[in-house]
């Protein structure tokens, strides 16, 4: 029985990709074998590798100079790997903070780098996305850093600083959501867990002078460096197969949806619908600043903990899991990400909608 799993990720997959898979698993394109189980020196992975390399650069409009890096360690890994990748002359980085992860990539960054927080919203917890004018960006810093989409706060960037500095963009919770210009950025990084595969992958799309020329720090291992993966075409050592074969399936998928174009038309359909519903309602709100709120991760509150617990249980009985605020804040969160069907969003309207008319009494 599969239940409406609205989880910030990993996340539910489209059933259409899932079936393939699930026909796959023994014997993939003629393999004799699924990639569960297949070398990663062996033809039909060294297809997968490239398949989805191409594919991803057409969805993304991704320019020759970038090379695209299929890598473990999550985003987590990411947020050293990128001062280890690029202070080797210059220890300065900027960091635009704007939720969770954003402090987080800051936070790792500080024994590598000499770190300056150009905005913060963390006052007001998070509830906006600080303006991207005029920012104190040291003209001197080796990068600024950014997060396009927050997925604890439930807030997206719609805007990017306008700034000579190398850009680096960590976009795990909406990439492929949405058509970006890769070319405003010099690395953009994401967790494939969300819209791109199931958990185990993280994608690098960095700019290939980045990498050419050496800004890497003495200190940084091998395995850190972005040159050691780009030289290897991500085959320096055992990459994560099963997971790089599930991102070709999903950009098949995506590409017959349209592409990213075609996909972020239903994405922000779906997430209007939500806001608008939640905005009218008497029971739950959203606390974000209407132009900051992201489509990909919508939060919201039912006025007391009591009444969320309960909203909790009973979205369990219904079938809907996954619904539950991170815990660091608490509060009711549904993930819209690509996978998520107007069927299931017109599912969880409709509990929601019950759930008010059954309960409002008890609201204060
Ligand atoms: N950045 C963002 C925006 C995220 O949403 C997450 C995970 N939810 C991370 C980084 C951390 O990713 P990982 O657990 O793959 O390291």
């Amino acid at each position: 029985m599969r239940v409406y799993n609205f989880s910030a990720g990993p996340s539910t997959m489209p059933v259409e990709v899932l079936e393939t898979i699930q026909k796959e698993l023994l014997d993939t394109d003629g393999a004799g074998y699924g990639h569960m189980e297949g070398s990663h020196r062996a033809k039909p992975y060294e297809a997968v590798n490239n398949d989805a390399q191409a594919l991803l650069r057409e969805l993304l409009n991704i320019p020759e100079n970038y090379y695209i890096l299929f890598l473990q360690g999550g985003a987590t890994q990411q947020f050293e790997a990128i001062p280890l990748n690029l202070l080797g002359k210059n220890n300065k980085a900027d960091y635009f903070d704007c939720g969770h992860w954003a402090t987080r990539a800051a936070t790792l960054a500080k024994p590598y780098a000499d770190v300056n927080i150009v905005a913060s919203s963390k006052e007001a917890k998070y509830t906006y996305v600080p303006s991207v004018e005029n920012l104190p960006i040291r003209p001197d810093a080796a990068y600024l850093h950014v997060t396009s989409n927050n997925t604890i706060f439930g807030t997206r960037m719609t805007k990017y600083p306008k700034t000579n500095l190398n850009m680096i963009a960590d976009m795990s919770s909406d990439i492929l959501s949405r058509p970006i210009n890769v070319a405003d950025f010099a690395v953009i990084y994401a967790g494939a867990q969300k819209n791109m595969s199931c958990a185990g992958l993280t994608t690098v799309i960095v700019r290939k002078d980045l990498v050419d020329n050496d800004y890497t720090m003495p200190i940084c291992p091998s395995i850190m460096k972005w040159k050691t993966h780009a030289d290897a075409n991500s085959l320096y050592n055992t990459p994560p197969t099963f997971a790089v074969y599930v991102l070709l399936r999903m950009l098949q998928w995506l590409k017959g949806k349209g592409g990213v174009e075609g996909i972020q038309i239903q994405n922000e359909a779906q997430a209007k619908r939500f806001y608008d519903y939640v905005d009218n309602s008497k029971m739950f709100s959203n606390p974000v600043n209407k132009a900051d709120r992201s489509v990909m991760n919508l939060i919201f509150h039912a006025q007391t903990p009591e009444l969320e617990a309960q909203f909790v249980a009973e979205a369990k009985e219904a079938k809907i899991v996954s619904i539950k605020g991170h815990k660091s804040v608490g509060g009711l969160r549904a993930s819209f990400y690509n996978a998520v069907t107007d069927e299931m969003v017109d599912y969880l309207l409709n509990f929601m909608r019950e759930f008010e008319r059954k309960h409002l009494n008890e609201c204060k």
